[in-house]
């Protein structure tokens, strides 16, 4: 008989990184930069406790300006795993867009179907790890994540950390997307998440 049980697909909590779990800085362009927000590894361990996949889904076109090498992303997403692990936090993936149509680097210069508010990210996530995207919820401190959630037919929540209070205030009057829910930061929203799972 077939297993119907592995047929069914998860919804999933996706994470933006920059000004979402770690400090906005501009560039993470070095190992320096990237400092976990206050609480963020406490959210994502509620998450981790409910079971529900942890996804990173990060823009990073610093890669394709050669901004940096691939090799320091590769650095940060250790630091990131290691800051989380010590506070008995972890994410169930990672995934990069490191394009960017005008790059400098060759490689990456392409108009790709990833980079946030495009979906690429979320549909390759969804596919290696049995998501239902509708059922999901999308964290960040940009629109181009709110954009992102809805076009998959996720839950876009906003969160006021990085970019966040800006955006809400300058750039959100002018959107016809609105967030589902504007958290303070992320253990509001992961607190809110778990309310309505
Ligand atoms: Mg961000
Ligand atoms: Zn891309």
């Amino acid at each position: 008989m077939i297993n119907q049980e592995s047929s069914i697909l998860k919804p999933a909590v996706f994470l933006d990184r920059d000004g979402t779990i770690n400090e906005q800085m501009g560039y993470v362009n070095h190992i320096n930069r990237f400092h976990l927000l206050e609480g963020v590894a406490e959210a994502i361990r509620s998450l981790n406790e409910k079971s529900i996949p942890v996804v990173v889904v990060t823009n990073q076109s610093g890669l394709a300006r050669g901004y940096f090498p691939k090799s320091l992303l590769d650095e940060v997403n250790v630091k990131m795993e290691k800051l989380l692990a010590q506070e008995g936090a972890f994410v169930d993936g990672i995934y990069i867009c490191p394009h960017h149509p005008e790059a400098k680097e060759e490689q990456y210069r392409v108009a790709c179907n990833c980079r946030k508010p495009k979906t690429g990210l979320l549909e390759k996530a969804a596919l290696d790890m049995g998501l239902d995207l509708k059922k999901s919820f999308v964290v960040g401190d940009r629109w181009s994540d709110l954009k992102c959630a809805v076009g998959v037919g996720a839950v876009p929540i906003l969160v006021l950390t990085g970019y966040g209070r800006g955006d809400l205030e300058y750039i959100g009057p002018r959107q016809e997307i609105q967030p589902t829910f504007v958290g303070e930061d992320l253990r509001e929203a992961a607190r809110w998440i778990i309310a309505n799972l």
